[in-house]
């Protein structure tokens, strides 16, 4: 063995990150709501030109306040996949509101638009959709679909930062959608988030809900003359430390995407032949998309090559790690949600998807990463 070994995921500083968590600390202010808060806000704000973009610790932060302004009840249904990661569903369940589960489309892992338009019945108060690997497949046409039945959507932009469909960024379509900064993402804080307000009714309720229900940014803006509890709300912004750290990100975030749209395409393009013979499967590039080369997965025939593909690279010490676990069978998706149809998509998907080394530093070790694959799968 000649490599070290590859990690699925490492964290890498990619400008000023350290030199802006100095200034913050020697500005004073560690509580959120700063001068590098204000910062990453200014620089979204214009990326989304959106009329409110707010900070938050996390995009599961950043879901549940989307759920409040929902102002979902119990007994109201929202449309979620099965196949995401558990945030989605529980902002949807911590409102005593029921996630219904809906299958994906297996080309774009994202919702099936045909399954989320058979599943609306009179309770249905939103559509929660995820743009899975940085694509948002078919935005448009669930925001068409929600304003026909007078529902909410939800962009669970988590993975799709500077993702485009038809030229329009990833975060604009909904009435609000949400991202994830967390380490794991492409442009990253540790743990973080923000949410897009795009309807601009909720404007001022977001940042309310954000501030523990109070009225305090409008008490800072001389908006009013006290500051007091008026609406329900929690603790959701991230203090300054990590809002420095991110500003720095967020200003590389091209490079960033850059630098991981040329590892994209390495693989897509070493993969390519094998998936034209039709051994394995790989993205499809949704036509009217662009994506952010958040991801690069492959899909095996079954559950027991997949195993085996995991092992062996794992034995070469490349970590290739899975998921999702269907939410629609695990404990918590049966006892709170609902299951429309059959889902057989969402269980072949998780059976058989193994995602492939994906960071900034990646380097030369994507071709150790392809050599090692191309083995296993030839040899099958
Ligand atoms: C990562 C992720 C989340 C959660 O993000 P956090 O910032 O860790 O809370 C939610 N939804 C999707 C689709 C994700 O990929």
């Amino acid at each position: 063995m000649t490599h070290s070994k590859v990690p699925f995921n490492k964290p890498s500083l990619v400008g000023n990150e350290i030199k802006y968590v100095r200034d913050a600390v020697r500005r004073g202010q560690l509580a959120g709501d700063g001068t590098y808060t204000e910062r990453c806000c200014k620089m979204l704000q214009a990326q989304f030109n959106a009329p409110s973009v707010l900070l938050t610790h996390s995009c599961t932060a950043a879901l549940e306040m989307a759920a409040m302004l929902c102002d979902l009840q119990r007994g109201d249904e929202v449309i979620i996949p099965s196949f995401t990661f558990v945030s989605t569903a529980n902002a949807v369940v911590l409102r005593g509101a029921t996630p219904v589960f809906v299958d994906i489309h297996p080309e774009t892992l994202c919702l099936d638009p045909e399954a989320v338009e058979a599943a609306i019945t009179p309770q249905t108060k939103a559509i929660f959709s995820v743009h899975y690997a940085g694509f948002p497949a078919d935005i448009e046409f669930l925001s068409t679909l929600a304003k026909a039945h007078d529902l909410f959507l939800i962009e669970d932009a988590a993975q799709a930062l500077g993702s485009t469909y038809k030229e329009q960024q990833a975060g604009t379509f909904g009435d609000a959608a949400t991202f994830s900064f967390h380490e794991t993402k492409n442009v990253i804080s540790g743990e973080g988030g923000a949410l897009v307000v795009n309807r601009p009714e909720w404007v001022e309720r977001a940042e309310v809900i954000r501030e523990k229900g109070t009225n305090r940014s409008q008490f800072f803006r001389g908006a009013v003359d006290k500051y007091t509890w008026v609406d329900v709300g929690s603790s959701y912004l991230p203090g300054e430390l990590i809002a420095a750290f991110l500003c720095a990100q967020i200003e590389m975030q091209d490079a960033i995407r850059r630098r991981r749209l040329s590892v994209f395409d390495m693989y897509f393009e070493a993969f390519e032949s094998l998936a034209q013979d039709r051994q394995i499967g790989m993205p499809k590039l949704p036509l009217n998309c662009k994506g952010n080369g958040h991801m690069f997965y492959l899909l095996m025939d079954s559950l027991s090559t997949r195993t085996a593909f995991i092992n062996f690279m794992k034995r070469h010490n490349v970590m290739t790690p899975f998921h999702y676990v269907p939410l629609h069978s695990s404990p918590a998706g049966r006892r709170f949600g609902r299951t429309f149809g059959n889902l057989s998509v969402t269980d072949r998907i998780s059976d058989t998807l193994v995602r492939l080394p994906m960071f900034f530093d990646l380097g030369s070790d994507v071709e150790t990463v392809i050599e090692l694959a191309t083995e296993v799968l030839e040899n099958r």
